[in-house]
């Protein structure tokens, strides 16, 4: 018989709250501590794509999610200088018939009151205002700032990058995040002011992520909210902090990288009366996921934070979460869960650490200077269209990872849950899972 054990997730981001579902659904007694007071995301947009849509689906919030997405039907990345498209990937319906699952953009509002909402009426708690200050590996136990204590038989670090909780994992090395040489700046445009204006009004007649990649910088922009706000996000070198989402960023510093871009994008960037900066970071690949006592565990941007030029950081903290989830709705004694995290991280890492690393190579590949490898670049993913058109079902060679004919199928096609299962299955074969302890709780 499996049974029941207290978790602690630390953090009620994406990850924190998909694993809450994910380990109610399981049947265990979830609290989700967040620091802030009051759940909230930047107001910007998310891709989501079929590995995670899928997720999802399986814990019947799709239904929920369409009525406040909007459905790309290209992903377009264009030449900077004049907007022209130079690979045009498609989205919808392609990949929803090729993995069953769509790509789709919504507004990280709406998506994180979605997972709040789904945790909750199954049963999780979630406390704002609860900023974890200090984690005892030995007592599993958690201290807040106002010095709350609370115990458990699990706890989840789903506190981002700056993680408090992986300090508990890895006393031993501070780990800091990786800068980037780029922020991200981030703002929302209303659609209307777009629609209105004849000279870029086109960009709204179809829903499209749309990319313009110059060296050393891009934009990505896309509509959100049904369709009533234009989301862009502009990468260029510069300096944000990376202890908050919202630091508020200066419009010239916005706008003076893309000077020489598309004077499309630049009418776009004019209609901008506020913006959020931030500086793009990754952390390294972690010595280990699992305390040395064995009951802390970390998911999402705590254990693997990534570049954003896959757009899969959110997509991976979804897997954690699944995977935590199908793992421990078989534990059958509080001892064995070490085991339990230890398999976690055996599944998870590899696959995490690719994505990190084909990330950051995206990004290479876009802020590439004008000259022979762009040229080449060009050519390559320009004749990968061609192939594709020619022939839907062959794979494809592309310098475009998420078109690219191996790669694509890997990351979209993933079936986290499937892949727990059988992992799950493997190790009861093997005999590793203990029976005999009863839940703290
Ligand atoms: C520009 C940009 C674009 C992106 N686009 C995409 C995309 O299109 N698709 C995608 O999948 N991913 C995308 N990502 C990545 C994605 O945003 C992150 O991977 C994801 O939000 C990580 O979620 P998380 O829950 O792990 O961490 P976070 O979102 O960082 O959440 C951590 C939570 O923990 C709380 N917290 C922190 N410390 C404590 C503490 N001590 N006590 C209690 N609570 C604490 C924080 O308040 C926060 O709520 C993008 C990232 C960037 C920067």
């Amino acid at each position: 018989m499996a049974i029941k054990i207290s978790v602690l997730i630390v953090g009620g981001g994406i990850g924190g709250l998909a694993t809450a579902i994910a380990l109610r659904r399981a049947g265990h007694h979830v609290t989700v501590l967040e620091g802030a007071r009051e759940l909230s995301e930047v107001g910007a947009g998310i891709q989501i794509p079929p590995n995670s849509s899928y997720i999802l689906d399986t814990w019947g919030l799709l239904e929920k999610i369409k009525e406040k997405a909007v459905w790309p039907e290209h992903m377009n990345i264009r030449r900077y200088a004049n907007g022209k498209v130079i690979s045009a990937t498609r989205l919808n319906p392609d990949l929803e018939d090729k993995y069953g699952y769509p790509y789709f953009l919504i507004h990280r509002a709406d998506y994180i009151q979605l997972l709040c909402n789904a945790a909750t009426e199954i049963g999780a708690e979630v406390l704002v205002n609860a900023k974890v200050k200090y984690i005892d590996d030995a007592k599993t136990s958690v201290r807040l700032h106002n010095g709350t204590v609370f115990t458990a038989d699990l706890i989840i670090g789903a506190d981002g990058i700056r993680s408090k909780v992986r300090t508990a994992v890895i006393p031993e090395k501070v780990i800091e995040p990786r800068r980037s040489d780029n922020c991200a700046y981030r703002a929302t445009v209303p659609a209307a002011a777009i629609q209105a204006d004849s000279e870029i009004s086109h960009l709204l007649e179809n829903h499209n992520s749309d990319f313009w990649i110059g060296h050393r910088c891009h934009i990505v922009a896309y509509p959100i909210k049904g369709g009533k706000l234009y989301n862009i996000v502009m990468s260029h070198p510069g300096e944000a902090s990376l202890t908050q989402w919202n630091e508020s960023g200066n419009l010239y510093e916005m706008k003076e990288p893309y000077l020489k871009f598309d004077p499309i994008i630049n009418k776009v960037l004019s209609k901008i009366t506020q913006s959020q900066k931030w500086t793009l970071a990754d952390i390294p690949p972690l010595s280990r996921w699992v305390s040395c006592g064995g009951h802390i565990t970390l998911i999402g941007d705590a254990a693997h934070a990534m570049l954003p030029h896959l757009a899969q950081g959110a997509a991976q903290a979804i897997e954690d979460a699944a995977t935590l989830g199908v793992l421990l709705s078989q534990i059958h004694s509080v001892d064995s869960v070490p085991d339990f995290l230890n398999l976690y991280e055996q599944i998870r890492r590899p696959r995490v650490e690719r994505i990190q690393k084909n990330s950051l190579e995206n990004g290479y590949t876009w802020h590439l200077p004008d000259g022979e490898e762009q040229i080449a670049r060009d050519k390559a993913m320009r004749e990968a269209d061609e192939l594709r058109k020619a022939n839907s079902s062959a794979k494809v060679e592309s310098p475009l990872q998420w078109s690219d004919g191996d790669f694509q199928p890997w990351l979209y096609g993933h079936d986290a849950i499937l892949v727990a299962k059988k992992a799950l299955q493997e190790m009861t074969r093997n005999g590793q899972i203990g029976f005999q302890e009863k839940s703290k709780f």
